[in-house]
């Protein structure tokens, strides 16, 4: 079974509401996504999606996906989609770094790997566990009163888990959370995310002024350094996803203590491959998960709806669902949906769904397998 052809797709996705994050730094309206199918020369199809949150959230580049897809052609042209590991190594050695727009490679070869095999992708990567997973709202940076009102409103579609983005100063900060655990309701879990805004002191300030163990912190500064440093500070639970980047990463932060959270974002670590070694090093260390795409329709909520739920319950907390977000879905009635606030994937091979290519539009790109000797692209 060799790879014969990659086609690109192309599609802006448009949120349903203006969104903000790190203090109404960043603005976003829309996402750039990126579809790719490939098809092997005996007429398996394979379906991956990558969709960075904008460009000015993490490094990240919509274009740029597109752009490596280019240059990673020759590497993945003629390749068995079901060693999922070469494919892997050769897009590495081909392309180093990069990992977002070779994530959705990846995760098209684990569909057509799970249906080779007649497996769903979930167990493909170790089991699927029988129940869903809670699906995390996104909150959008805003005041007090634009924040109860958005969780409110993700309430009203069945949520019971929340990332709320704050990062807006020591005060404003200690006021929104303070006012959100005064409106929580019986089997609700927040969590706060900073999204990098605060410094060394400002984390200490509000995590001092907030120290309950009944929510938790997400990226509360820059880097790793910074969040070593304030760890030993504050009693408060630490998620790291911005600086959760490589097995590497995920091994200090282990090692170290950095965090009891790992937030792991497929399209930012290079895909399911990478991000189920990120897994079992929090699994080996005790440390509990969120799984998330960085934004997205359906077909990348259901890669993260895979690998969450191969993860015990004890350790899952949940995952997020980007479709409620946004005004465009490939794949009308498929793939997993919001049921009173789980995301559950089924038994059905692969990724369990294809897009449908009329909602995509004409490929942007079309790379091609002549002969066993020669690879072209047109
Ligand atoms: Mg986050």
């Amino acid at each position: 079974m060799k790879i014969n052809r990659i086609s690109v797709f192309h599609r802006n996705l448009p949120l349903t509401h203006p969104y903000w994050l790190s203090g109404k730094q960043l603005r976003f309206d829309r996402l750039d996504a990126t579809f790719v199918k490939l098809e092997t020369e005996d007429g398996a199809t394979g379906w991956g999606e990558g969709t960075p949150w904008g460009h000015s959230y993490v490094p990240a580049h919509g274009p740029g996906i597109r752009a490596g897809l280019e240059t990673l052609a020759t590497a993945i042209l003629g390749q068995d989609p079901r060693q999922v590991g070469i494919v892997e190594q050769a897009m590495d050695q081909c392309l180093p770094g990069h990992l977002y727009a070779k994530a959705p490679v990846d995760m098209a070869c684990w569909d057509i790997a799970g249906q080779s095999a007649g497996l769903s992708i979930a167990d493909m990567l170790g089991g699927r566990h029988p129940n869903g997973t809670a699906v995390a709202s996104s909150v959008s940076s805003g005041t007090v009163d634009d924040v109860i009102a958005e969780i409110e409103r993700f309430r009203s579609m069945g949520y019971v888990s929340h990332s709320v983005k704050i990062g807006n100063g020591v005060a404003e900060d200690i006021a929104c959370i303070r006012a959100v655990r005064s409106i929580r309701q019986a089997g609700e879990w927040f969590l706060f995310d900073v999204n990098r805004a605060w410094s060394r002191r400002q984390a200490v300030q509000v995590m001092t002024a907030i120290a309950e163990p009944d929510i938790a912190i997400e990226q509360p500064c820059e880097s790793l350094d910074d969040i070593a440093a304030i760890r030993p500070l504050t009693t408060v639970p630490i998620s790291v996803d911005e600086s959760l980047v490589t097995l590497q990463d995920a091994a200090r932060i282990a090692r170290d203590g950095i965090a009891e959270i790992f937030g792991i974002k497929l399209n930012r670590v290079g895909g399911l491959s990478k991000a189920a070694r990120i897994r079992d090093v929090a699994l080996a260390h005790g440390i509990d998960c969120t799984i998330m795409a960085t934004g997205g329709t359906v077909l990348a909520d259901a890669e993260a709806a895979h690998l969450a739920q191969t993860i015990p319950a004890r350790h899952r907390l949940s995952v997020w669902a980007c479709q409620d977000m946004i005004t465009v879905d490939p794949a009308p009635g498929r793939g997993p949906r919001n049921a009173n606030g789980y995301l559950t994937v089924s038994d059905a091979p692969g990724l369990g769904f294809a897009p449908d290519e009329e909602h995509l539009g004409e490929p942007v790109a079309v790379y091609e397998r002549v002969s066993t000797k020669g690879k072209v692209r047109r």
